[in-house]
């Protein structure tokens, strides 16, 4: 039975990927942490996670729940992964990150720890989105430089970061597939005088009420418009595909890995 760390239990991710370690078959949870100082700290995981109680205290040190576990899963924020990832690193253990909003420095800094330990790190771990990422690259390639790309991206108001890790994702496969250089065309939002230039990549973020998560891509031609377009309906979709990653990833050499790769979509 593989026993999985749950880094942020207490969060809205942290909660539903416990309650669906406790319907997947070979795995169980082996242990979960909180922010120092939270009113989680020694409280039982299974009674934070609302799933019953379990007899294992929640920590706030990853390295020492992670002696307990072979595996863990961190969706918190991007200071808290770093922190997980380096004691991970100490210990050799394999890590699932679906934290999003990673700066230039934190991502350099994980492909570092990439070098000792397996990782996946995916901005969105549903199953279909990883579709939609597929879909986008072969449908930009395609439609070429003719049809102008805007990403629209919908979640609830206490999303941290914006634009979301997904559309970010989904911009930097349309920049790839197109030949063209994200920092040159990419538009975040227009106000005033803002007419579209040939080549701009267009992502907009919407914050409203308890929206899960939604994307869509057009694709905005002479006499049509092509548009693909996802919504999560439950978290359930990237708690589910994150174990489906910690499962995957155990017995993998050290790396960075991703969705593509633990779907076999590459
Ligand atoms: P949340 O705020 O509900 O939960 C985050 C939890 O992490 C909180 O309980 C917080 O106390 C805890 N935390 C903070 N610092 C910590 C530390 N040092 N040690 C342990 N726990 C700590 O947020 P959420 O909605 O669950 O989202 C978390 C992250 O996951 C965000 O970055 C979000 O964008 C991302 N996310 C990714 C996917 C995906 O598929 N990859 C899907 C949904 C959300």
């Amino acid at each position: 039975m593989t026993k999985i760390l749950v880094v942020g239990i207490a969060g809205r991710m942290g909660k539903t990927i416990a309650e669906c370690i406790g319907d997947t078959e070979g795995v169980e949870l082996g242990g979960g942490t909180e922010r120092a100082g939270s009113d989680f700290i020694n409280q039982d995981i299974g009674e934070v996670a609302g799933i019953g109680k379990k007899g294992i205290a929640v920590v706030d040190d990853p390295a020492l729940a992670l002696e307990h576990c072979d595996v863990a899963i961190d969706f918190t924020t991007p200071a808290s992964s770093m922190f997980t990832l380096n004691s991970a690193a100490e210990s050799g253990k394999p890590v699932v990150v679906g934290t999003t909003g990673f700066s230039p420095d934190q991502k350099k800094e994980i492909a570092n720890i990439g070098k000792k330990i397996p990782l996946v790190v995916a901005p969105n771990m549903s199953i279909g989105v990883n579709v939609l990422f597929k879909l986008v690259a072969d449908a930009a390639r395609v439609l070429g430089d003719d049809y102008d790309v805007e990403i629209v991206e919908a979640h609830h108001k206490f999303k941290k970061d914006a634009p979301s890790g997904t559309a970010v994702r989904i911009s930097e496969i349309v920049a790839d597939s197109l030949g063209r250089d994200l920092e040159q065309v990419g538009v975040y939002g227009r106000k005033g005088l803002a007419e579209r230039t040939p080549k701009e990549i267009g992502v907009h973020t919407v914050r409203a009420g308890d929206i899960i998560g939604e994307h869509r891509v057009l694709f905005g031609g002479m006499g049509e418009n092509f548009e693909i377009f996802h919504r999560a309906q439950s978290r359930q979709t990237f708690a589910r595909g994150s174990i489906r990653a910690a499962q995957w990833i155990l017995d993998k050499p050290k790396g960075i890995y991703d969705m593509q790769d633990v779907l076999g979509l590459k």
